[in-house]
């Protein structure tokens, strides 16, 4: 009998090794099964702590043929595919037994068996190798010849060995001895496994090693909170030694959120960080002039006041706009003038200062004022200058001048959120109060609202400006007289709206001057328009209580009247008396002759009411000679307009009928009409204030439906436009509709009346199926004339190849740079079933919305996808179609910018289709609008050409 002291070595824990079996932790006798009984035998030891342990002991060197196994009890596999097995023994070297037989041995042999359950006994399964399978033959390293008498034990040997894959539930492992003397100490049976784990920014479970001590099993990691895949799916590779390996892909903290603890978390950025993008690096702290609003902040808002371009990146500081332009001054020579001035004091962090010149010109005594017409030549040019002088010429000799010249930089377009919606809280007989509701889209901390009102002294609001700065959403106006106020509410809110995107917050230099005269002088700011709400007052002949009937039509929709055809009056002349006022003719003053209409000129004027203030007025007069059938048919206008009250209507002063000439007046639009409006603004809004455009005639064209009338010929030129870009419908002359009339080459002859073919559906060409369905699809063909600047619809085609076009479900394309949410308006507007067509409720809603919601109008349509068919995009013509430069710029319309382009030595297109925008810049195209025109024209040609 040997005495074994077990010396425990010391195992630190791992966290990639699971246990199986350890036969040192058992408390009790192991109670392995052993054969022969004269074989193995359990016996007692003690490690070094003197806890006693189990141990199998076997040393019949001096019997021949020995085999002698011990086996294990039943060890659940537990999801292990490949099992270690760690024994330590000692081994009594042979040849320090004395006459020790040459059979003796110093190895021993593992086997393994697998169950599904405990099923072993005595005999079975056979102690032999098959059933058994044998793992190794197990040697040791070193033995040992004598045990020294301070009882200690040497040379303890360990060996690990493994086997896979396993698979049944379970398995016994046994220890063959065949004539060796040997102590089987300790015996720990364990499978690998990768321990859960956070690595490239993601958390991977505890996941077993494969069944072969080779294979790498693939886990897939779940980011942490906060955290985004990188390109491909995060992998990582569990090894047969419990290992993680070769990580394939990784997480980031997604923007808002920065890394933190070594890279296993990701935490939001604190106030006043942000972090923009997905990525490693840390939140940076907000730059000047903004600010966050939480935490995890993805950008920093600017401050009030303060603004980003959509190409400013998010971490430049935010920029505010120019301060006015300084000491201007003004040299007046006969009818040309210079004027200079120096840059302004800030330029509100920006470099992009340029500089727009405004011309007014104040007619004789009127008091109102009109932009100057297309005659007056400025040098360089008018607007986005970038020098601080121009040269001014063809003004005309005594008239009165007003210049303005206005800072304007990157941020300048910039505009507030118009405040979109407000009620009247009470009303007494010398004030009103109006509260309104928070902007949808403030563009930063809203400090206060600036309440303006006007005295609209005639038309132009050159009146005396009221300005209240209120903190809160609320306000009370006092009434200088009870009688005159009328609050246009739908009216009121797209004014405002427009009337912010006109002032655009810039900071403008007033120079009123005279020519020959040369007078200058008083020089005044006006102030940074925040949230501008204007409260226009204007003389109203109406008594008081309708201002409350208006507010309710307005605003609920209810009490709507119902129009009333003229031509169904026995005698139209007592419709004209029931719908138009009488005017007597000493009140009306014509000043000059504005337009030709159909029955005679249209002029400019004043109107003085008695015991009312002046006011410019339109009028349209009826040319002497007329036959009765002609002045019915004049007049008959004017019946229809004057039934109709609407902000986006054209709105009937009276008539004078008693004397001649017969006379139609109406308020006067300053800008005339819209088609030509247009083409000479061409390029120059901004989307929003085209969108706004759209939205009031589209209003105005849910008035008349709502009042069951049908236009018949809603287009661009039948709309008018006022100095605050308001639009109205106009045109109720049903005369050029009759066949006899023969002026006018847009009105096609068609079986039963003259049609515009190019604005009308096609159900009221083919069988003259007028309604408000047809109206909805003229308006797709104003929306498409308004985003492409007044184009002529299917440009030069003829009338009978847009009919045929039209059939076949071509559509006119998008407009340049038109989005492609009105894009899908306009297509709406021109579906073949007009049961299909959105009605006109419907768009003034949709475009609300979009005017709400600006985000919306960024998505431009891409060339190739459109629902219907295209027509051939004409808009942007390539050069291919031109033998000089200058041919090319006079048909993109861009031709006053021949000579720079000559001054630069863009001459050939070789070199134009080479330009850059850099170029555009260096040859003076400032203007946004102007720049991609030329741009995408440019580009264009440099697409390979498909044929079409
Ligand atoms: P009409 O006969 O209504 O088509 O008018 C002929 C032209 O006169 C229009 O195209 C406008 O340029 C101009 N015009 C008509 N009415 C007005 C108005 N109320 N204010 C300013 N211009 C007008």
């Amino acid at each position: 009998q040997m005495l074994f002291r077990i010396v425990q070595e010391l195992v630190l824990f791992d966290f990639s090794i699971e246990i199986l079996m350890d036969s040192t932790t058992a408390t009790a006798e192991l109670g392995w099964t052993v054969y022969p009984a004269m074989g193995w035998e359990e016996v007692s030891g003690y490690d070094e702590n003197m806890n006693t342990i189990r141990t199998y002991q076997v040393c019949n060197v001096f019997n021949n043929n020995q085999n002698n196994w011990v086996r294990t009890k039943y060890i659940r596999r537990r999801g292990a595919q490949r099992i270690h097995v760690e024994m330590k023994f000692s081994v009594r070297d042979c040849s320090s037994i004395p006459s020790v037989p040459g059979s003796c041995k110093e190895t021993f042999n593992l086997y393994y068996y697998e169950a599904d359950s405990d099923t072993a006994n005595k005999g079975s399964p056979a102690w032999m190798e098959n059933p058994w399978i044998k793992v190794d033959t197990i040697a040791a390293d070193e033995s040992f010849s004598q045990v020294d008498l301070g009882g200690r034990v040497m040379k303890i040997n360990k060996e690990i060995r493994s086997f896979g894959p396993v698979s049944r539930q379970g398995f016994y492992l046994a220890f063959q001895d065949y004539g060796s003397c040997m102590s089987l100490i300790a015996v720990r049976v364990f499978y690998r496994k990768c321990p859960r784990v956070v690595q490239n920014g993601a958390a991977f479970p505890e996941t077993l090693s494969g069944a072969e001590s080779t294979s790498l099993v693939a886990a897939r990691g779940v980011c942490v909170p906060n955290g985004e895949e990188v390109d491909v799916p995060i992998k990582l590779y569990c090894n047969g030694d419990g290992e993680w390996m070769v990580p394939i892909g990784r997480c980031m903290c997604k923007a808002g959120h920065e890394a933190v603890e070594n890279g296993t978390a990701c935490r939001a950025c604190v106030s006043g960080f942000f972090k923009s993008s997905q990525g490693d690096h840390q939140c940076l702290q907000c730059p000047i002039n903004s600010r966050t609003t939480n935490e995890g902040a993805t950008n920093c808002v600017c401050r009030n006041g303060y603004y980003r371009t959509d190409s400013d990146p998010p971490q430049m500081p935010c920029t505010t706009i120019p301060s006015a332009p300084q000491s201007v001054i003004s040299i007046v020579n006969e009818t040309s003038l210079r004027l200079e001035w120096s840059a302004p004091r800030d330029g509100g962090g920006r470099e992009d200062v340029v500089y727009n010149i405004i011309c007014k010109s104040c007619g004789g005594g009127r008091g109102g004022c009109t932009r100057c017409g297309d005659n007056v030549q400025f040098v360089p040019r008018q607007l986005g200058l970038t020098e601080s002088s121009v040269h001014i010429s063809d003004l005309l000799a005594h008239t009165q001048y007003t210049f303005e010249i206005q800072a304007v930089n990157g941020v300048s377009d910039q505009t507030p959120s118009a405040v979109t919606i407000m009620h009247q809280v009470s009303r007494t007989p010398d004030s009103i109060t109006l509260s309104w509701s928070q902007p949808d889209q403030p563009n930063g901390l809203i400090l206060d609202y600036e309440l303006q009102y006007y005295e609209k002294v005639n038309v132009h609001l050159s009146g005396i400006t009221i300005v209240l700065t209120v903190t809160v959403r609320k306000a009370s106006i006092q009434m200088v007289s009870r009688s005159n106020l009328i609050v246009q509410v739908q009216f009121f809110f797209l004014f405002c709206y427009l009337f912010a995107e006109e002032y655009k917050s810039f900071f403008q230099e007033k120079l009123p001057l005279i020519i020959g005269s040369a007078a200058a002088g008083v020089v005044f700011i006006i102030a940074v328009v925040v949230f501008v709400i204007i409260c226009k007052r204007r003389s109203f002949e109406r008594p008081e209580s309708e201002y409350t009937d208006k507010l309710q039509h307005y605003t609920s929709g209810h009490r709507m009247k119902i129009y009333i055809d003229p031509f169904t009056y026995e005698d139209p002349n007592e419709a004209v008396r029931e719908f138009a006022k009488e005017i007597d003719t000493s009140c009306v003053k014509i000043e000059q002759v504005i337009g030709a209409g159909e029955f005679g000129e249209v002029c400019s004027g004043n109107l003085r009411l008695p015991g009312k203030r002046e006011i410019l007025v339109a009028i349209k007069t009826l040319k002497a000679g007329y036959t009765e059938r002609q002045r019915r048919d004049f007049l008959s206008e004017a019946s229809i307009m004057g039934q109709f009250d609407h902000p986006n209507i054209i709105h009937l002063e009276g008539v004078v009928t008693k004397n001649a000439p017969v006379m139609i007046i109406t308020e006067f639009m300053e800008n005339g009409s819209l088609d030509s409006f247009l083409r000479q603004n061409d390029g120059q809004f901004t989307v929003i204030q085209l969108v706004g455009m759209l939205r009031g005639i589209a209003a105005g064209m849910k008035y008349l439906n709502d009042m069951n009338y049908v236009h018949r010929d809603l287009a661009a030129r039948n709309i008018l436009v006022n100095s605050n870009l308001v639009c109205k419908v106009s045109d109720f002359g049903l005369s050029r509709f009759l066949e006899d009339d023969t002026s006018d080459p847009t009105y096609t002859s068609a079986l039963g009346g003259k049609i515009p073919i190019r604005w009308t559906a096609p159900e009221a060409i083919q069988y003259r199926k007028f309604t408000s369905s047809s109206d909805g699809w003229s308006y797709g063909i104003v929306m498409w004339e308004v985003m492409s600047y007044g184009e002529r619809p299917y440009w030069d085609m003829s009338n009978q190849d847009v009919i045929n076009a039209i059939e076949q479900d071509y559509r006119l394309p998008p407009p340049m740079d038109c989005p492609s949410a009105l894009h899908q308006l306009m297509l709406d507007c021109w579906q073949k079933d007009r049961n299909n067509r959105p009605k006109f409720s419907q768009i003034v809603n949709n475009l609300d919305k979009m005017i709400r919601n600006p985000n919306s109008l960024k998505a431009m349509t891409p060339l190739s996808s459109s629902v219907h068919l295209p027509l051939l995009d004409r808009s942007t013509p390539d050069f291919s179609s031109f033998t000089t430069v200058d041919e090319w710029l006079d048909a993109i319309k861009m031709g006053q910018y021949k000579e720079n382009f000559a001054n630069e030595d863009f001459t050939s297109f070789d070199v134009v289709s080479q330009m850059t925008m850099e170029d555009i810049l260096r040859v003076g195209v400032t203007l946004v609008g102007h720049q991609k025109k030329i741009l995408n024209s440019v580009q264009l040609d440099r697409k390979p050409h498909h044929p079409s």
